[in-house]
């Protein structure tokens, strides 16, 4: 209990002044009211305007993917990643257990059904000995497409997600679906800022997902992007996104059934404002996880999660691992009564009521880690720096 105690008074020399510390609060110090301006001052509000393409713009020369499409919120993008990479309805998508909830629901909107394979304890996210695993029992090659043999039915997409901003083994993961004709849909919704040798998280799978919403790295209210280096699937999805509408002066001819997924003109205002300071954001992040790794130095019982092994990470959300599940309560409950919001990692999506009857590999480090993770204070502000 006297390290918790530490800790909790120590996360309150770091934000000095705050009755609640929130686990991530957005921080506004640019040009985001003045774009709000514009944008409502040029009328121009809704899914068309120029900060939508500006932001797209912006997030593609950063990320270096060629191609982005903003939408509504990360889950319409991971939705609509995974109609334009071919899932369909009664499909298997491999995914890891270890995640928010909106990973699975995009993929049960698709009609499909998650599969749940193991993460690796070292970063987090899906790792690729329990997918190869998973697929040297299960898999079967029919028509160069990939089988469950199971269940028979066709397994046509993997979902790994880069949690709390650690990379997970994605190169890895991409030439093991490879070999079974799998597409990646790398859901990068928390990792805007981390790179895996030098190459931005989302442009490793055919498509990749960043989410905007308002706890994330950068916000924009409510947004998200599918990136892509595939030109055809860029179209596509901007098509999809946009109701389906062919092109035309004034006629409203619509060939399928599309979505209203584009990003409002005026999120992506509030967006390209956050994208100027997104350097400096980052930085900030990494300066905070370093005051807390020579705090947790110290402290014997608390591992503080790190991934040596990559260096640009965005620290999202700082992550605890305590020793089990009874020390992970104890301090969960000491330090939200103490005005230091902390939480505990997503309950394991296979345990959800909508998802208990998918169909899962071995899950022990997926389970070794939710027994145990706590994510703390990860701010940035003024007062941290
Ligand atoms: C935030 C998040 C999403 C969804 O993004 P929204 O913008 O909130 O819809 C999807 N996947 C993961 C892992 C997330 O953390």
């Amino acid at each position: 209990m006297l390290s918790v105690k530490k800790t909790i008074e120590f996360i309150k020399t770091i934000f000095p002044g705050e009755d609640f510390i929130p686990l991530h609060a957005p921080v506004f110090s640019g040009n985001e009211k003045k774009y709000i301006s514009n944008c409502i001052d040029s009328t121009f509000v809704s899914s068309v305007g120029k900060y939508v393409d500006q932001f797209e713009e912006m997030v593609k020369e950063f990320t270096g993917v060629k191609y982005a499409v903003a939408t509504t919120n990360g889950t319409a993008a991971l939705h609509l990643a995974l109609v334009v990479a071919g899932v369909k309805k009664d499909d298997e998508v491999l995914t890891q257990a270890l995640s928010f909830v909106a990973t699975t629901n995009a993929i049960k909107y698709t009609g499909a059904n998650p599969v749940f394979v193991d993460v690796s304890r070292t970063n987090m996210g899906m790792c690729p000995d329990s997918l190869q695993l998973f697929l040297t029992e299960f898999a079967e090659m029919k028509g160069g497409d990939c089988y469950n043999k199971l269940t028979g039915k066709k397994i046509s997409a993997c979902v790994p997600m880069h949690t709390f901003g650690f990379p997970c083994d994605i190169k890895k993961i991409v030439e093991i679906c490879a070999a079974y004709n799998i597409l990646v849909v790398e859901d990068a919704a928390e990792s805007l800022g981390s790179f895996v040798e030098n190459i931005h998280t989302g442009n490793f799978g055919a498509l990749g997902v960043i989410s905007f919403n308002g706890n994330k790295v950068l916000t924009t209210g409510g947004g998200g992007m599918i990136l892509t280096n595939n030109k055809e699937l860029a179209e596509k999805a901007k098509y999809l996104s946009t109701t389906a509408k062919v092109p035309h002066k004034w006629e409203y001819f619509h060939d399928e059934v599309g979505y209203n997924y584009r990003m409002p003109n005026i999120n992506a205002a509030i967006g390209c404002a956050q994208m100027e300071g997104l350097v400096e954001t980052l930085k900030k992040k990494k300066e905070l996880f370093e005051k807390y790794e020579v705090f947790f130095d110290q402290i014997s019982n608390i591992n503080l999660f790190n991934d040596p092994s990559n260096e640009l990470v965005n620290y999202w959300l700082i992550t605890l691992v305590l020793s089990d599940k009874s020390a992970r309560e104890k301090f969960l409950e000491y330090s939200n009564s103490n005005g230091v919001m902390t939480r505990p990692s997503w309950q394991l999506l296979n345990t959800l009521p909508m998802y208990v009857n998918c169909q899962k590999g071995n899950l022990d480090n997926s389970e070794y880690l939710s027994d145990r993770i706590v994510n703390i204070p990860s701010s940035i502000s003024k007062e941290n720096n």
